[in-house]
């Protein structure tokens, strides 16, 4: 009974919605020009509720017009765990989940060289626009196409595909692996900087920018609240609460405004860069480059459709050093929302909006402090991760070495890697990686050591789930059971461990960090997901989506493939029937 009035609501709202739908569709002829630009805009750490709870505080040319404009679906979780940058940039616009991308993690242990490596980890490549000997990066990892890189293949390479970002992974995994260029902040100089996987020299207009040092000019900037300090105090509460710990941080920091960014150094330099990250301001950079990018790169001139993706990372930045209810991540949302207005301004006044698709989403939310939580009785805390591995390791030796002999044969059984003197065992991702030459050498039952380790973990206050490899290999999980189905999109075989734990809501197996996220739990997954742009009928959506529909839906908007490994849904909810593209 209750259902079925709850149904009936729904069905109420949503042919509310499909009438204001009804009224947009009559202001669109329905054959229009092939659009001439697909815009992805990502916030880094951005959750669907700051949409919400800041909305009044937004002016009229960024998310208020996206929102307005565009089509936003206001129940759009990410259906895959760990919930990081990579994953959710290596999802939008591949439609894949981490399972079939390959991207299950910003890091992950690759097991043919014992070594931790990034989602762009290429060493054949080489750093342009930075110091050449340091790390550079590609997306040869990523296993699955892009909309792009489906955009260059219809057209015989005439469309061009960008993706730029402060972090590499986020310019990187969005645009392709046949993208024409990725550029992204290198926070050793400060530059710009892209890599021989795209080119052998940068553009000369990316050398011009870096030569005007972009990021110098914040030395010493401060950081002040963008509007009266009441709004502050009434939304986000104090500015400087307990569980607001800057300690730990990796550049000296207060945890009250005004901010002072130099990273404590005297003249810009490594930890000036670094603190400029901690900051709003690399968003104004960025959107500055992607001028840049559409002027020199001529996006969206011509006939055949072309790719920009555009990922401001500050708010992420800013989230783990104060929590998403701090002031400052109050402030840098409204901030991102005037860089926003004037991204779109200027597409529009280059290309026209009317000729562009723009989607945004973002990677993922975050989870409040833990000691936040704690504070407010819901449950939040740290659990350490030398409980867990201590409990495993113990239970490991009880059982493959019970009559204590030293060495202990089974010290061995878990993966470990050699940091400076001592021995750490493989924990990256909540995950455990056993050390299959031990097990074998030992004759030891693999889906009994597995369980015996799930045992151990389970026995820690706090862990909440732990699934096996052999479990996920063999689909043995439930597709209802949204942790099971997030765990197992979030699973391929060649890169992730053998045990995935899962803690509880509001609980990091995290020590240093302030706030984070990477769990299956709505504060992490639900984000906003808003296409715009012709034959996409305005509105707000009540459907259940995930960024992983944006690719679909756009590639059928785009009359083009979908990316190989597209899972996700066309969001046809919003699109119009009768929407032609004009040969
Ligand atoms: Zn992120």
């Amino acid at each position: 009974m209750r259902r079925r009035t709850f149904l009936s609501a729904v069905l109420t709202i949503s042919v509310f919605f499909s009438s204001v739908g009804f009224a947009q569709r009559r202001t669109q002829p329905a054959v229009q020009k092939r659009p001439k630009l697909v815009l992805l805009i990502v916030v880094d750490q951005f959750r669907y509720d700051y949409l919400e709870r800041f909305e009044d505080l937004f002016g009229p040319n960024g998310f208020k017009r996206l929102v307005r404009d565009g089509a936003s679906w206001t129940q759009s979780n990410y259906d895959h765990m760990p919930t990081y940058t990579a994953p959710g940039h290596g999802t939008m616009m591949t439609g894949a989940y981490p399972a079939e991308s390959g991207i299950i993690g910003n890091e992950w242990l690759d097991r043919a060289t014992g070594k931790r490596i990034t989602s762009v980890t290429d060493d054949s490549v080489k750093l342009l626009g930075g110091n050449p000997t340091d790390p550079a990066a590609s997306p040869s990892r990523l296993m699955a196409s892009t909309v792009g890189d489906e955009l260059r293949l219809a057209t015989n390479d005439r469309a061009k595909v960008i993706g730029i970002s402060v972090k590499d992974r986020s310019a990187i995994l969005p645009a392709g692996r046949h993208a024409n260029a990725a550029y992204w902040f290198n926070w050793l100089t400060g530059t710009m900087v892209s890599s021989t996987y795209y080119f052998n020299q940068l553009p000369a207009w990316v050398t011009n920018f870096n030569n005007a040092k972009p990021a110098d000019k914040y030395f010493g900037a401060k950081w002040e609240r963008l509007l009266p300090q009441d709004e502050y105090l009434k939304r986000a509460g104090s500015d400087n609460p307990k569980w607001e710990d800057v300690s730990n941080a990796w550049t000296p920091d207060t945890n009250t405004f005004p901010h002072t960014i130099t990273g404590g150094l005297t003249a810009p330099g490594q930890k000036f860069y670094t603190a400029l990250d901690y900051s709003p301001f690399t968003n104004d950079i960025l959107v500055s480059f992607a001028q840049e990018a559409i002027v020199n790169e001529q996006l969206g001139q011509d006939d055949d459709t072309d790719v920009l993706t555009v990922s401001f990372s500050a708010n992420d930045y800013v989230g783990h050093r104060f929590g998403p209810y701090s002031q400052e991540v109050m402030d840098v949302t409204i901030r991102t929302d005037r860089n926003i207005a004037t991204l779109l301004d200027f597409v529009d006044s280059k290309v026209g909006l009317a000729n562009t698709l723009v989607a945004f989403t973002a990677d993922h939310g975050v989870s409040p402090i833990p000691e936040h939580a704690a504070a407010l009785g819901l449950g939040g805390g740290r659990i350490p991760f030398a409980t867990v591995m201590g409990k495993i390791q113990t239970a490991i030796s009880t059982r493959y070495n019970p009559h204590g002999k030293t060495p202990d044969p089974s010290a061995d059984y878990l993966l470990r890697f050699q940091e400076g003197t001592a021995w750490r065992e493989w924990f990256i991702n909540n995950n455990i990686y056993f050390n299959y030459d031990a097990l074998k050498r030992d004759g030891v039952d693999v889906e009994e050591f597995s369980q015996v380790v799930i045992r151990a973990a389970l026995s820690v206050p706090g862990i909440a789930r732990c699934f096996s490899r052999l479990q996920l290999l063999r689909g043995a999980t439930s597709v209802t059971d949204p942790i099971e189905r997030r765990a197992l999109h979030g699973f391929y075989p060649a890169r992730s461990g053998d045990v995935v734990m899962v803690a509880e809501p509001y609980k990091y197996i995290a020590e240093t960090i302030t706030a984070t996220h990477g769990s299956p739990y709505s504060y992490d997954t639900h984000v906003p997901t808003i296409i715009m742009g012709a034959g996409v009928n305005a509105g707000r959506y009540l459907e259940a989506a995930t960024p992983a529909d944006i690719a679909p839906t756009l590639s059928a908007l785009l009359r083009i493939t979908a990316p190989t490994n597209s899972t996700g849904r066309v969001l046809i909810e919003a699109l119009r029937q009768d929407y032609k593209i004009a040969r």
